[in-house]
């Protein structure tokens, strides 16, 4: 890497927040460098699952890395069907990682951005609008630093960021059949199995040749992941698999505690770094995306006015998140800690938090507006009389 060429802004993390804030600032002519530690396109245990609200984040097509498009959601209990539900509009688009977040850096090259992968983050020197970041290809320079670095970000901690979070444990396969019908019956639903694993849910999301199935836990432990992982495939009678690549476990942070700071005058962290992921489902894309944008925005101000101003970032992504993950914190609570109580909650009212969740993952409603909705003593009366 060239240590004479300043760049405006360095990113660590090729992820969806680090591609999409290289794609946003690239886009207004600044100078970037994304770094990742890994060659790319690489591996990423994740469900692909991109919800409507994370698919409206970005600003181009593309359908040519979504794998299928789900219309039905069934949600069961030690797979037996509570409801099923099938919408207008597709759900959740599916992808592989390895081709989304491949396709999000070409993206971000085709605007101008330099993409260094296999390079990893080392170190943080220097003075805000003048930094010096150590790799482990050689040193650069940058105005602006952003950690786009995943769970326990190294560029947080050089920033003096201490990100409290709790972490949710997860597994993710990617299930092969000989019998293609198998994969056909799967095609354009999504499914949520409840009563599985303690504290979470196991999922089955439909790929082009494959099933991606998992299982997550807010307990932030996985115990003998593997075999759980093939009673979950037993229980669904889907132990008949030719192969499964690659079994991989990685953690999930969520709860992020509202003291946080997500910025100091020398740069900036988005993404899993910053601990935003939906405690209900796990779900990171969506505010990936939405906090590349916000960090574009602060970013390009602080490249004009004066790095003092980076720390607005914090206020700005608090505003935009915190307040409606507290009420999804206090759904997954009730969700997730009380599982007998969960059950009857989701037989009497499936079907409504079913619809409502779409919304949420549509962009259409809030979790405030979903809590007030559906936990509204006289709504639920009104509910439990309807029956
Ligand atoms: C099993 C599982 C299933 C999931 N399913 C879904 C789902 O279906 N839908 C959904 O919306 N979310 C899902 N998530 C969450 C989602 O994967 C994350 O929220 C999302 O990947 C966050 O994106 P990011 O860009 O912040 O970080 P990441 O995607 O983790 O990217 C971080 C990048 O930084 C790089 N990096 C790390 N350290 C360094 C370093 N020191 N130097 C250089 N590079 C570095 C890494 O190599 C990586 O490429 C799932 C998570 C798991 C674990």
């Amino acid at each position: 890497m060239e240590k004479s060429v300043k760049y405006d802004v360095v990113i660590v993390g090729a992820g969806p927040a680090g591609a999409f804030l290289g794609y946003s600032l690239a886009c207004h002519g600044v100078k970037v460098l994304i770094i990742d530690r890994k060659i790319f396109p690489r591996y990423k245990p994740c469900g692909g699952g991109l919800t409507r609200r994370a698919l409206s984040e970005l600003p181009f097509d593309i359908s040519q890395v979504v794998e299928d498009y789900t219309f039905t959601a069934n949600m069961l209990f030690q797979n037996k069907l509570l409801f099923t539900r099938t919408f207008d509009q597709p759900i959740i688009g599916m992808v592989m990682r390895d081709r989304f977040d491949q396709f999000l850096v070409e993206k971000a090259v085709s605007k101008g951005v330099v993409f260094q992968d296999d390079t990893d983050f080392k170190s943080l020197s220097g003075n805000p609008g003048d930094l010096w970041v150590e790799t482990s290809r050689g040193t650069v320079n940058a105005r602006v630093i952003a950690g786009a670095d995943g769970v326990n970000s190294q560029v947080a901690k050089a920033l003096g960021l201490v990100i409290g979070t709790h972490v949710m444990a997860a597994i993710e396969g990617e299930v092969y059949f000989q019998d293609s019908d198998l994969i056909e019956k799967y095609k354009g639903a999504v499914h949520f199995d409840f009563g599985v694993i303690s504290e979470g849910y196991g999922w089955v999301f439909p790929k082009k040749d494959h099933l991606s199935m998992g299982l997550v836990t807010l307990s932030g432990r996985l115990k003998n992941w593997r075999a759980g992982f093939e009673s979950y495939l037993n229980l669904k009678q889907l132990n008949t698999y030719a192969d499964i690549k690659p079994l991989k476990g990685h953690l999930v942070p969520f709860r992020s505690n509202k003291r946080n700071l997500f910025a100091t005058p020398g740069g900036l962290i988005v993404g899993d770094a910053s601990g935003f992921t939906d405690p209900l489902t796990g779900e990171g894309i969506f505010y990936a995306l939405k906090g590349a944008h916000i960090a574009s925005c602060v970013i390009l101000d602080c490249l004009e006015s004066g790095y003092d101003g980076m720390t607005e970032f914090s206020a700005l992504i608090k505003k935009a998140f915190l307040g409606d993950l507290i009420r999804a914190n206090r759904l997954s609570f009730l969700l997730y800690k009380f599982p007998r109580v969960s059950v009857s909650v989701l037989k009497a009212f499936g079907e409504v938090l079913c619809e409502n969740q779409v919304e949420v993952i549509a962009g259409e409603q809030t979790y405030g507006e979903l809590y007030n909705k559906v936990f509204n003593p006289l709504k639920v009366l009104s509910i439990m009389f309807k029956r």
